[in-house]
């Protein structure tokens, strides 16, 4: 295995090496029983930085069983929600410990700069289980007035085995908002890393173990979708499946979900998020936030700002000073200081991407700058920019998961919320304005989970996330997100004496 700064004139990271490629099941890193393994790369070159256990039916069935006895037997939700908290902060502590280690492991396998895994990421995954150790103590039921002589009262119970399969986009990010709640809740988990990213997800179950979780709480089986994936939709054994990834995927878990068990089943999936620039915004501000909220991540957000509607007499200046901003943008190395775009994923999302370009380029949009690869090895895009985009072009319509931004025109408010809101996503937008009035027309007419005015991507661990329409199901993080893992039970008991 090679080291992931070896090869680089400045290193901002430490030197890391990849410690485990095994599945983790029942607290012990074990192969696949197959014994196959698959290759994750380096989205700066393509080499393969590890051969990775790979997860199929038969391992998800040794996760799910060892899960189910540290539920159904314990000891995970018979310890009292202190010592899991507890348990939760020490691991929160070893994250935060060996922060820049696992940063660098996180660009190595996924790409993203290192200074934003290491600034921004990995700080606020350790904050997200910090928030969600703070629950684990504070879960509980109601009592009810009912009619006639019963004292009736609800019990919040953890649902119990928990099913998650998360994406390649924020890796370790993805981890902490499925296990943090679920934790909390006092469920156990078999958790699907992304096949693109699977590294960090192993050394942060390596680490939760060290602080005491017991075995087979938390279970990783890296993989594919359409195996390990699938396995865990349909697995009659699993109580709740939490998935996050693209619309048609989601679909597919739905599917598997309904035909095995009805295990409820939350969604978090793609966007189209619009942000709306209104007539009265300081341009140069509005430029900035934009250009943060289309390529952020190389683009490689569910919730980009990726239709940037700017009102008509704003817009020409909005298109050069956008332009200058792209240009100035610093493509590279991630692990190199500065530089705040790195390769996207993999080749595929990388022809998938250049395939959008040219049809933005066909289909009559203006191409304001990039729209090509940057050198042959790796996966860089140049910053790229459409204006006079139409809402019925492939650019506007479908989710591109990169850095390619179109701008579209728009003349009042009405007509840009209608055009906004005519879309078959619904996870977010962005409101660029000084005027209040406007800032309460948008954020109550937009049909989306999420409103970010005058900001974008603040994703504190407190302020809930998903979509409306076909970008999801349920919420993610805040307290909406423990109710994806409890059930509510009624007790109901006569009163011998109801006068009391
Ligand atoms: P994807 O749907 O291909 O994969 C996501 C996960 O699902 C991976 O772990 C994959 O292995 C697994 N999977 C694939 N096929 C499966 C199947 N048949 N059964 C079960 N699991 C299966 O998506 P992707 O390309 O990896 O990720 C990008 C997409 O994810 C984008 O559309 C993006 O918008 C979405 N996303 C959404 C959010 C959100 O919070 N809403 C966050 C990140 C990414």
């Amino acid at each position: 295995l090679g080291t992931a700064a070896s090869a680089l004139e400045e290193p901002i990271a430490p030197p890391v090496q990849v410690k485990h490629t095994q599945l983790l099941i029942d607290g012990q890193f074990v192969n696949a029983a197959s014994g196959k393994t698959f290759p994750t790369f380096d989205p700066r070159t393509g080499d393969v930085i590890a051969n990775v256990a790979e997860g199929d039916a038969p391992d998800v069935n040794r996760a799910v069983k060892a899960a189910r006895k540290a539920f159904d037997v314990g000891p995970w939700p018979k310890m009292t929600a202190y010592e899991r908290s507890c348990i939760m902060l020490r691991f929160a502590d070893l994250l935060e410990k060996h922060n820049d280690e696992i940063a660098a492991l996180e660009t190595w396998d996924n790409g993203k700069p290192y200074e934003q895994a290491s600034l921004v990421e990995v700080p606020m995954a350790v904050r997200l289980f910090r928030y969600y150790a703070g629950w684990a103590d504070k879960i509980h039921g109601l009592t009810v007035p009912a009619d006639g002589p019963y004292h009736v009262q609800t019990l919040h119970e953890p649902i119990g085995v928990a099913g998650q399969i998360i994406p390649w986009n924020f890796p370790l990010l993805m981890f902490a908002w499925k296990v943090g709640p679920a934790l909390a809740c006092g469920n156990s988990i078999v958790l699907k890393s992304a096949e693109q990213t699977p590294l960090t997800a192993l050394y942060a179950a390596k680490l939760f173990h060290e602080a005491g979780l017991p075995p087979g709480v938390l279970n990783i089986v890296s993989g594919f979708g359409p195996t390990a994936g699938a396995a865990i939709a349909r697995h009659m054994d699993i109580d709740k499946v939490a998935f996050t990834g693209s619309t048609e995927t989601g679909k597919a878990v739905l599917e598997l979900a309904s035909k095995s068990n009805l295990k409820p089943v939350t969604l978090e999936l793609g966007g189209k998020s619009p942000f709306i620039v209104c007539e009265d915004a300081d341009v140069d501000q509005a430029v900035e936030l934009a250009h943060f909220a289309l390529f952020f991540n190389q683009g490689q957000c569910c919730c980009a700002g990726s239709r940037t509607f700017v009102h008509e007499s704003i817009h020409d200046e909005f298109v050069e000073k956008a332009k200058a901003r792209c240009l100035s943008r610093v493509v590279g190395d991630p692990f190199r200081k500065g530089v705040e775009q790195g390769p996207q994923i993999d080749q595929e999302q990388f022809n998938k991407i250049l395939r959008y370009i040219k049809a933005g380029k066909e289909s009559g949009a203006k191409l304001v700058t990039g729209g090509d690869q940057i050198g042959t090895k790796g996966f860089y895009i140049m910053p790229t920019i459409f204006s006079e985009v139409q809402d019925d072009m492939a650019i506007a319509t479908d989710e591109i998961f990169g850095p390619v931004q179109s701008i579209i025109k728009f003349k009042t408010l009405d007509e840009v919320i209608k055009r906004a809101n005519a879309s078959r996503y619904g996870l977010a937008a962005g409101v660029f304005t000084q005027n209040i009035e406007t800032a309460n027309t948008l954020t109550r007419a937009l049909r989306v989970g999420t409103v970010w005015v005058n900001c974008f991507d603040i994703f504190d661990a407190g302020i809930p996330f998903g979509g409306y329409k076909m970008s999801g199901t349920g919420r993610e993080k805040g307290i909406y997100s423990l109710q994806n893992y409890l059930q509510v039970k009624a007790v109901v008991t006569p009163l011998k004496n109801p006068a009391w």
